[in-house]
């Protein structure tokens, strides 16, 4: 009996088979728009066909110049282009995989000057107004998308999926919000459809009948003017008709006021959605969003939600998902924590994708692992996440690692960090880095505070201090007062906090601890979806267009003031893809935000601040720290000399900037050089 039956259950369309039930989502990574990075893009690929995904897609290729999403985005739109292709469709053939491309054109949410859509209506994330397509202009699109279909079967893909939801064009088209058309492209959904199915239909008479084509269909549009669930079911029973082979699902345009993917999403959120539209076709139907389990994935199949499963990050974080959940292995697996920080965040600032748990991610042929030359005696001091990545990297290469933490248990702040509600997920790498510590065969020294002395006494090649940091305590008047607490007094020390609170620095912690204290700690587990959705107003049945209905968030448990120096706005320096979730989240619960805040200071009556000029007093019964880190390096007194090469990694290295990201990836880096 396998270990995950209905996952490892091969698929028959008829003309090909999937091995087995799991999709690998489309990802831009940044590889697919330069030619010269192709054979990186091949050597990612690879590596997740590898690992055993059933069918992967690739990110999102134009079908043509006005279609792109960025200047000089990735377009197939010429012979020319196959050369590259071809390097993909190789690396994942020799592997066993298939893979299908995605088309995709982004309308109005293109960042270029030359943007259509259905309609002239400027989009709140592209500062370019589109011109509504003309009658020649949808043909030519038409045909450019068919054109594009034709390319991608001589590169040798298996098929094509065409991105139909996230409010890219075809979206558009799709619902009144931004079809404002009187011809017969716009008006009712018979006239709204018209342009998808268009598509579909000459793209299958022009491709035959043995290609993949995958459709990415919006079932909740999350913005208000989006489609009705009739309409959502109308659309997909008439392009089963037209000819697609799939249908796949999308949740939320990109404008959209509701997260649909960040780690406070609950898992699989979505999945009954695709149950409902699986009722009503016959074609296999993928669910998606917030999947990141083989548990959860296997669960959607055996509950009938859908014909296969599409997740895209976690083959970031783990090009080996398949595998090791096929083998009985899904301990192993190195879990997508849904943070955005090193995939999303990446996109959204135009730099390449990769993952924070898993720093090889798109950087597969440069980054190796590669065994050691001559095995080394290494320890490494601190097991947070620096610590971790570097411990286990170095003892995956052959070397004898030891791996020291003061506390009893590993994780470092990360550990701190899992308590928040909604960021449940952090728990998950420390799974997989226990798993890892044990399979590599670290030896592993809790609850030992070491000093200098014992490390040079141990006769260590090389040392890693991967110590991390202590929290800053700022110079205001009265700091010591008894209603002041740290942040590490709140989540570590489980210190009692009266009903109002000002928190000092609003950066990602102040932040979290916001989140923490209006809640009940004792509640401190994954929210249930019933209360998400009713946070933020969704409505997974759809009775309302779009999906949409005002939000009913719980009454705060306390009153908090959050406060920065900065005059920017607060949380201006959060993630790009999570940060305005996060302030969102807040301001629903009356925290109060203040920025240009200059500290006077705290007293029996609370905090005094003066903002613009003017003095306030913020009655409060606690004042909560959050200004930020400064490294903790004593190790390093004494400098670095001796017969032992000494190393600083993380927040030991620099406390400024800092996040598990870039902790991580030094551990990874320095380990790879040992
Ligand atoms: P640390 O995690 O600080 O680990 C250092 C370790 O060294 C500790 O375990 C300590 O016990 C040990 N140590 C120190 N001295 C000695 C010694 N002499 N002997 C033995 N052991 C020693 N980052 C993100 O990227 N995304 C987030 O969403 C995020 N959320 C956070 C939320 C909270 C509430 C907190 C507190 C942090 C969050 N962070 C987040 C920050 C992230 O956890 C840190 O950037 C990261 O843990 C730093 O890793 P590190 O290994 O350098 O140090
Ligand atoms: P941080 O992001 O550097 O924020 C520190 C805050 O303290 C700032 O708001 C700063 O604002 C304030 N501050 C700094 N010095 C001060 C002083 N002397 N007096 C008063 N205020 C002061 O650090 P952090 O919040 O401690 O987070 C640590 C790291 O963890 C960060 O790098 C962060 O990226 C990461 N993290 C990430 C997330 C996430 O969701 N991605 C969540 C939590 C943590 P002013 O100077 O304007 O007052
Ligand atoms: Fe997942 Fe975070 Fe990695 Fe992105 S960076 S793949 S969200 S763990």
């Amino acid at each position: 009996m396998p270990f995950f039956p209905h996952l490892s259950a091969p698929l028959d369309l008829g003309f090909t088979t999937l091995r087995n039930r799991v999709i690998m989502g489309s990802m831009h990574t940044g590889l697919e728009d330069r030619f010269y990075h192709y054979d990186k893009l091949a050597a990612f690929y690879r590596e997740r066909a590898r690992g055993g995904v059933g069918l992967i897609v690739t990110g999102g290729i134009s079908p043509n110049r006005q279609g792109w999403l960025l200047p000089f985005g990735g377009t197939l739109n010429f012979a020319g282009d196959l050369w590259n292709h071809r390097k993909v469709t190789r690396a994942v053939h020799e592997e066993g995989g298939k893979i299908v491309m995605q088309i995709l054109h982004a309308g109005r949410y293109g960042y270029q000057p030359f943007v259509v859509s259905a309609s002239a209506k400027k989009s709140p994330i592209s500062p370019f107004t589109p011109k509504a397509l003309s009658e020649r202009g949808i043909e030519r699109t038409i045909r450019a998308y068919v054109r594009c279909a034709r390319l991608a079967q001589r590169a040798g893909y298996d098929g094509v999926e065409i991105m139909g939801s996230e409010g890219y064009l075809l979206n558009q088209f799709l619902c009144a919000r931004t079809n404002l058309r009187q011809d017969r492209w716009g008006g009712p959904i018979e006239n709204r459809m018209r342009l998808p199915l268009e598509i579909v239909r000459r793209m299958r008479a022009a491709i035959g009948s043995d290609f993949i084509i995958m459709y990415r269909h919006s079932l909740l549009d999350l913005v208000e003017g989006g489609n009705s669930w009739d309409d959502v079911v109308q659309v997909a029973k008439a392009l089963e008709q037209a000819g697609v082979t799939i249908l796949n699902t999308g949740y939320g345009w990109h404008e959209a006021r509701v997260p649909t993917i960040v780690t406070s999403v609950p898992r699989a959120a979505f999945a009954s959605v695709a149950g409902r539209l699986r009722r009503e076709v016959g074609i296999p139907v993928v669910a998606s969003n917030r999947i990141n389990t083989p548990h959860d994935l296997e669960a959607i199949l055996m509950r009938g939600d859908a014909d296969l499963v599409s997740m895209a990050r976690p083959f970031l974080a783990d090009p080996e998902f398949v595998q090791k959940a096929v083998d009985g292995r899904a301990e192993a697996i190195n879990t997508c924590i849904a943070c955005n920080q090193a995939c999303l965040d990446h996109t959204f600032a135009r730099l390449p994708a990769s993952c924070m748990v898993n720093p090889r991610a798109g950087r597969e042929t440069e980054l190796r692992y590669t065994p050691a030359t001559a095995v080394r005696r290494v320890a490494v001091v601190g097991a947070g996440p620096a610590g971790l990545s570097a411990a286990v990297v170095a003892a995956e290469r052959g070397h004898q690692v030891s791996l020291f933490d003061a506390s009893g248990t590993i994780g470092g702040q990360f550990k701190i960090a899992m308590q928040i509600p909604g960021k449940e997920e952090f728990a998950e790498t420390l799974r997989y880095f226990a798993n890892r510590l044990l399979a590599t065969g670290v030896q592993l020294n809790l609850q030992q505070r070491v000093s200098r002395a014992q490390l040079l006494a141990q006769d260590f090649d090389d040392i890693v201090l991967a110590t991390g940091i202590v929290p800053r305590l700022p110079h205001i008047a009265g700091i010591e007062h008894p209603k002041v607490l740290s942040y590490l007094d709140v989540l570590q020390g489980k210190a009692a906090v009266g009903p109002r609170v000002a928190v000092v620095g609003a950066g990602g912690i102040g932040f979290d601890v916001c989140q923490y204290l209006l809640h009940d700690p004792g509640l401190a587990v994954p929210e249930p979806l019933s209360h998400w959705l009713r946070e933020w107003g969704v409505d997974l049945a759809a009775a309302s267009d779009g999906g949409l209905v005002p939000p009913r968030p719980d009454l705060p448990l306390r009153q908090i003031y959050l406060l920065q120096r900065k005059t920017s706005k607060v949380g201006a320096g959060l993630g790009k893809t999570s940060g305005w979730v996060h302030r969102s989240s807040l301001l629903r619960k009356g925290v109060e935000m203040l920025s240009a805040v200059q500290y006077e200071r705290i007293d029996d009556a609370g905090l005094h601040i003066t903002v613009d000029g003017q003095a306030r007093l913020l009655e409060v019964d606690h004042v909560v720290i959050c200004a930020g880190q400064e490294s903790q390096t004593e190790l390093m007194d004494g400098g670095g000399q001796g017969p032992a090469r000494f190393h600083l990694i993380g927040g030991a290295a620099l406390a400024g900037e800092l996040d598990a990201k870039r902790a991580i990836r030094e551990g990874a880096e320095l380990a790879a050089r040992l």
